[in-house]
């Protein structure tokens, strides 16, 4: 017999002795996977006690050279996926520094007092998704472990502090005029990538009085299928290899990492790119001094959102609102956007700019060159992003806009970025960064 069978053997005679004489299936689940949980939590202290059976009387010091004797086995707490467990590991002193360490804690990748690296990733992995306190819920329902609030929170944004720390990275490559010579000559040139770049707002806890901030984002993305024959059709969009990118920052500094980002994906090199975003001068400002060969599109759902405030300001029945924005809606699908713009401005009722009607003028005018929707569909573009959710949607309003959350900035550029990660599946390419052995 093996020693699985053995094991299991002896783990169903304790699951029995467990259970009340009347059980169910879920009582027999949740028996087993509390023994089995408790199994492993002495287990895993069982298998890093074992590790050193006879500790070298020295090591060589980390730090200045010389021979640091051993000292004695020194207890340390561990918070592994498994629950808290205590652990001894071999203890040396440097004599001359005076500097203490354990070998093991190198060796294993051990956070002595600190949640290990893999409850981390998971616990990160659950902040970076749900807000805290829900984040905690379902981690522990899941995983039999209970976080506080503050411990998802750090987890996640040990994860946005890497993926700051990746993005300077980027950066780097990014102004390295060989390493993007090098790109030229040997990347294969993505055919066609999109970009779509677009801002919501977070509220921080500033200390002035502009407590809402823009949380700019951005996504880098493969689509296939086409727009549909109607405006009103179904939106089959199959977006792929999604990278989203995020910050609090001014727009310049957006720029610089959408730049980054942008290499990453080999943007500066594609066949076609097109960048879809909302109206916003920054955004296309940004689009023309880094990707000045990119085919600007006003996202379709941004500019058809300017409609219905216009009709529900000129037409007092629903019908007539629905008439009306179907009725342009068509127009705008069918490239007639001077019409648009001139029958919008023949409905303007009010003497100021904040009028509807004039406001969808404005915008669709300052637009203009980016809404050749025939020709866009003729060339089989994506003209929403809509269907792969807008890329501020995804990281902003989801996660960040939880009723009455306030935001420290710093903790919601780094939730923001660790949410990025994790929707980009790029969490375990993360987890490589935090993995990385604490310094000895
Ligand atoms: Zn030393």
């Amino acid at each position: 017999m093996d020693n699985i069978t053995t094991i299991t053997e002896m783990l169903s005679e304790e699951i029995e002795q467990e259970l009340a004489e009347e059980h169910t299936l879920t009582d027999i689940e949740q028996v087993t996977r509390r023994l089995l949980k408790e199994i492993g939590r002495q287990a895993v202290a069982m298998v890093v006690n074992s590790k050193e059976p006879y500790p070298e009387p020295e090591v060589p010091c980390g730090k200045c050279g010389q021979r640091m004797p051993y000292v004695r086995r020194r207890p340390a707490q561990l918070r592994t996926l498994f629950g808290q467990m205590k652990v001894k590991r071999a203890y040396y002193l440097c004599p001359s520094c005076q500097r203490g360490c354990c070998p093991l804690d190198r060796q294993l990748g051990l956070r002595p007092n600190g949640i290990s690296a893999e409850l981390e990733r998971l616990a990160g992995m659950t902040g970076a998704l749900l807000p805290f306190g829900k984040g905690r819920d379902l981690f522990e329902s899941l995983a039999l472990v209970s976080l506080c609030d503050h411990t998802l929170d750090k987890a996640t944004q040990a994860y946005g502090t890497a993926a700051m720390q990746r993005e300077q990275e980027w950066l780097t490559v990014a102004h390295d005029e060989e390493e993007l010579q090098r790109r030229k000559r040997e990347v294969r040139r993505p055919c066609r990538l999109y970009g779509a770049v677009d801002a919501t707002k977070v509220h921080t806890r500033g200390v002035d009085e502009h407590p809402w901030r823009d949380l700019k984002v951005g996504a880098w993305f493969e689509a296939r299928g086409q727009p549909p024959k109607k405006p009103d059709g179904e939106w089959r969009i199959q977006a792929e290899k999604i990278h989203y990118f995020a910050d609090i920052c001014p727009a310049a500094e957006f720029g610089s990492l959408m730049w980054a980002s942008g290499v990453q994906q080999d943007a500066q090199l594609a066949q076609e790119l097109v960048i879809l975003g909302d109206g916003a001068e920054w955004i296309w400002n940004l689009v023309d001094e880094h990707f000045p060969q990119a085919i600007q599109i006003l996202d379709w759902f941004h500019a058809t959102e300017y409609l219905m405030p216009v009709a529900k300001a000129s037409y007092s029945s629903e019908k007539e609102q629905k008439d009306w924005v179907a009725r342009t809606k068509q127009w705008l699908w069918d490239g007639m956007v001077d019409e648009v713009i001139a029958h919008c401005l023949e409905l303007v009722r009010r003497e100021d700019s904040s009028d509807p009607a004039f406001v969808a003028a404005r915008y669709f005018d300052q637009n203009r060159q980016r809404m050749n929707y025939p020709k866009y569909r003729r060339n089989g573009y994506q003209i929403g992003s809509g269907t792969i959710e807008s890329a501020a949607k995804q990281i902003g309003t989801m996660r960040m806009k939880v009723a009455g959350a306030i935001w420290n900035e710093d903790s919601a550029r780094k939730v923001a970025k660790a949410r990025a990660a994790y929707l980009s599946e790029e969490w375990d390419e993360l987890a490589a960064y935090r993995a990385l052995p604490i310094a000895a």
